[in-house]
């Protein structure tokens, strides 16, 4: 017996096992493949979805745009420039990052050269370019003079282009290359004194200490937290240069200058929120990067094997929906695993600032979906093959004992009618008979009796399994129905002392199967006689009810039990008590009572109460 259990629950864990065998198999072949460009669109609908990080007060920015062309009547010049750079510096900027070469305005040689040595003598100034060096290219980033002693810094803008989802989208940005940090973390640590700490004594960086840094080819990048585009305001650059109220608000403040003309496409990134071609200036891109660092909230990847046991959890919880639960069950929860998956990572991105891989887990599950349910198809497929088959063999079973009852009982049927009449030649006889003869004769008659009814009942059982029976309706008046079976019974409840009395209502005549309906009635006043005590009475009405005739024959007997109520109609059902007593009976009559009632289109029921007696009621449509 021990062993037994044993057995069964190495069964269960060893499926268990091979399922969970299965879902890891099933992760490290999905996780060899990136699948970038779904998952990156999965990061960007979070970071759409997530509530915007409030931009920092540390950064202004300004733009040479439509407004600022129009109202000079052509793009700044190298003097203009050289002016705006003195009014912000005098204004106290803490650093005025130019995101355009001053090679890249038109002025006469003075003016450029004014321009250079402006450039170079305002502290905080400095050109932000595209380029990262490379060790040992000290002049990398140096510009053509007379700009080559102006201070330059790297602040490139990596591009998904040819890497990760390749959709031309900016999410990254780069801290630093070989070790030497770019613009970004060199700026932000003025305004962050947790950045600041990174740096060492000596300037020296250590880049891994910021939030959600990670390696790429030799560089430290992490992903941009973005806003959204406009969350920034920007100043046009002629306001900037003629309005001196404007200038209060670049106090201390990290200032970016930049193009908003649309000339060039270099001028715009693509960004989680767009992909628009012009989503957003460079200006406000920078202006995002420094405030990811300036709050220190870059959101952190995940390592793989966090992912990977997401994704093999994942696995089998889906392999042991398809293989236990109903398949629109199992839809259900695989559809919301999916969904509820989603925000989970949503509520991670929004509130841990990490991102947890979400492709990963829902191909899993489209994967172990359409991998397991054809197996679970076989499986189902095979076992209603059995049922089948075990339900041919039922049915044929059943038949052959109808069939075998039906042949017998017929057979039965002439016999017993031949004891009867012998019985009855016997009894009606002018010789006397003696005591003893006259009772055996008595006794021979009532089970002859008995034997036929069983017989009876079960020819019917036969004709109602084989759909033999068709019904005969008659106009007939339901109470005389009621009369002559009471009348044919009485003999019998007399034996037992029982009085049968009658309420019967004025009735019209209504249509229904006479012999079927009288085979109802003295079955029900034939059990009520049988079950009740001696002495007792019994009454049988019968009344009008909506659209119905309503009869019911109610006993003072001993009650049916609440628990086997349900089961009285039931083919060959006997009550316990019926059967431990001397009471005859074949568990038939109701049971042929109830189809025959329902054949009608009518109802039967009971109501007992154990102890007190049993009232039937039959109810019969009138049309
Ligand atoms: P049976 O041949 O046993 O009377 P029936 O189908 O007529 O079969 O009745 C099924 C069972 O319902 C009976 O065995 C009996 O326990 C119970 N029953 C039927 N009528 C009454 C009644 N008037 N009083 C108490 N029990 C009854």
């Amino acid at each position: 017996m021990l062993s037994q259990r044993w057995r069964k629950n190495l069964i269960e864990v060893s499926r268990h096992l091979s399922r969970f065998a299965f879902a890891i198999a099933i992760t490290l072949i999905l996780t060899q493949f990136p699948f970038d460009y779904v998952e990156s669109m999965l990061y960007d609908a979070r970071v759409r979805l997530r509530p915007q990080p409030v931009p920092s007060e540390h950064i202004e920015t300004i733009v040479i745009d439509d407004e600022s062309v129009k109202a000079l009547g052509r793009v700044p010049n190298a003097t203009e420039i050289k002016k705006i750079i003195e009014r912000l510096s005098s204004a106290g900027a803490h650093a005025i990052v130019s995101l355009v070469s001053p090679l890249d305005f038109v002025g006469s040689l003075d003016e450029t050269r004014a321009l250079a040595q402006t450039a170079e003598h305002t502290p905080g100034f400095v050109v932000a370019l595209d380029d990262v060096p490379i060790d040992g290219d000290q002049n990398a980033l140096k510009l053509a003079p007379p700009f080559d002693k102006v201070a330059t810094a790297s602040a490139p803008v990596p591009v998904d282009r040819n890497i990760f989802a390749r959709d031309d989208v900016t999410r990254r940005m780069m801290l630093a290359y070989q070790g030497r940090p770019t613009l970004f973390p060199m700026l932000a640590r003025d305004f962050n004194s947790a950045i600041a700490r990174r740096f060492d004594a000596n300037g020296g960086y250590t880049g891994d200490a910021f939030h959600g840094v990670f390696d790429y080819l030799k560089s430290d990048q992490a992903y941009v937290q973005f806003a959204p585009s406009d969350s920034y305001h920007a100043e046009s650059f002629h306001e900037v240069l003629m309005d001196d109220s404007k200038l209060a608000k670049f106090k201390n403040k990290i200032v970016i200058l930049g193009r908003d003309i649309q000339t060039t496409s270099k001028d715009y990134v693509r960004t989680p929120y767009s992909r628009d071609i012009v989503a957003m200036t460079i200006v406000e891109l920078n202006a995002n990067m420094f405030d990811t660092l300036i709050r220190d909230d870059a959101p952190l990847k995940a390592p793989l094997w966090v992912n990977q046991l997401i994704t093999a959890l994942i696995s089998y919880l889906t392999v042991l929906v398809v293989l236990t639960l109903k398949p629109v069950n199992g839809l259900l929860i695989l559809g919301s695993t999916i969904i509820g998956y989603f925000f989970i990572s949503l509520l991670i991105f929004w509130g841990g600032h990490t991102w947890i891989d979400v492709a990963h887990p829902c191909l899993a599950i489209f994967v172990c979906y359409y991998f397991f349910i054809p197996y679970r198809l076989i499986i189902e497929n095979r076992r209603s093959w059995e049922y089948y088959q075990k339900n041919k063999l039922l049915t044929q079973v059943e038949e052959l004992k109808t069939n075998f009852l039906s042949m017998m009982s017929h057979d039965l049927k002439t016999p017993i009618a031949r004891i009867q009449g012998m019985a009855d030649v016997v009894k009606g006889d002018t010789n006397p008979l003696s005591m003893r003869q006259t009772e055996a004769i008595d006794t021979l008659r009532r089970s002859s009796d008995e034997l036929l009814e069983f017989v009876s009942g079960v020819l019917n059982l036969g004709r109602i399994e084989s759909k033999a029976i068709q019904l005969h309706m008659n106009s007939k008046d339901v109470n005389s129905l009621v009369r002559e079976v009471v009348s044919k019974l009485e003999y019998l409840a007399r034996s037992k002392h029982i009085e049968i009395r009658t309420e019967l209502d004025t009735l019209f005549s209504i249509k229904f199967d006479v012999d079927l309906i009288r085979q109802v009635l003295s079955n029900l006043v034939e059990n009520a006689i049988k079950y009740s005590p001696e002495a007792s009475s019994i009454l049988v009405t019968t009344e009008e009810g909506e659209g119905c005739i309503i009869i019911q024959v109610a006993d003072q007997g001993p009650g049916i039990p609440e628990d086997e109520l349900p089961h009285i109609f039931m083919k060959f059902y006997r009550s316990r008590n019926a059967k431990g007593s001397a009471i005859k009976g074949s568990g038939l009559g109701l049971y042929l009572a109830k189809y025959f009632v329902e054949l009608h289109k009518g109802r039967i029921q009971v109501d007992s109460t154990l102890g007190q007696g049993s009232t039937f009621t039959v109810e019969l449509p009138t049309a």
